[in-house]
């Protein structure tokens, strides 16, 4: 029995009550009938218009039954996720960006931020990609549709931290995702949002570094901040009903 109901409850033990009492005396019938009326009209009722003389000394079980309402309806149980929407470049309604890991961009750490022109090797040079969060091991997807012109090493002396760039002529685009052991190769065609690889830890060569994949993303051979074409977004679900 939930708590919103113990009113009711109480009304039907007192009308109860009051047909015991009223049945006793001569004005029983009115007695009762007036104080159906009142209790039904506190809860706003249509039936508080119980006729009187149209009352039976028995037990009025069906009068009680109309007079208690049904329970309050049930409260939908949401949860609130973020999505991640790739600009539509082309206008034909479908994103031409997607967001690599599906996690939000690296915040700072004790080797810098992960937006687009963050300051890296102490105001020498600016970072030239987004850098997305992403779990070692989890599955990277293509952040644009087209084909793998390149698979290489993130680093020079470092054979273990490796890139994937896609490259959509038709869009004038060029993707390098670095830090993803590749599931694709050199002429492979990929669709944006597919799987390209698995991302990397970068704990070995950068310890304590939030781990992420690092995308840059070039229009037309010039680098843009990817930020720009992924925007957040935070959508409800309807799970249930308590
Ligand atoms: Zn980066």
């Amino acid at each position: 029995m939930s708590v919103a109901m113990r009113p009711y409850q109480n009304l039907k033990a007192k009308l109860a009550g009051l047909w015991t009492s009223s049945a006793n005396t001569q004005h029983g019938g009115t007695i009762l009938a007036i104080a159906v009326a009142i209790a039904a009209g506190s809860i706003g009722i249509a039936e508080a218009a119980v006729n009187a003389q149209g009352l039976q000394p028995v037990v009025r079980g069906d009068v009680l039954a109309r007079l208690i309402p049904d329970p309050p309806p049930l409260r939908p149980v949401t949860r609130e996720r973020v999505v991640w929407e790739g600009a539509d470049l082309d206008g034909d309604g479908q994103p031409d960006i997607a967001n690599p890991t599906g996690h939000a961009p690296r915040e700072v750490d004790a080797y810098g931020q992960g937006r687009f022109h963050a300051s890296r090797d102490g105001g020498a040079r600016e970072h030239e990609g987004v850098d997305y969060v992403a779990t070692p091991g989890q599955t990277v997807e293509a952040p644009i549709s087209g084909y793998v012109s390149k698979v290489g090493f993130a680093y020079p002396d470092d054979q273990t931290l490796r890139y994937v760039e896609i490259d959509n002529p038709a869009l004038h685009l060029t993707a390098r995702v670095l830090y993803v052991d590749p599931q694709v190769a050199v002429g492979d065609t990929v669709a944006i949002g597919h799987p390209i690889g698995l991302a990397h830890s970068l704990q070995r060569r950068y310890r304590g570094i939030t781990d992420h994949v690092h995308l840059e993303i070039a229009e037309g051979g010039r680098k843009v901040d990817a930020e720009t074409l992924i925007a957040q977004r935070t959508v409800t679900d309807q799970l249930a009903a308590e």
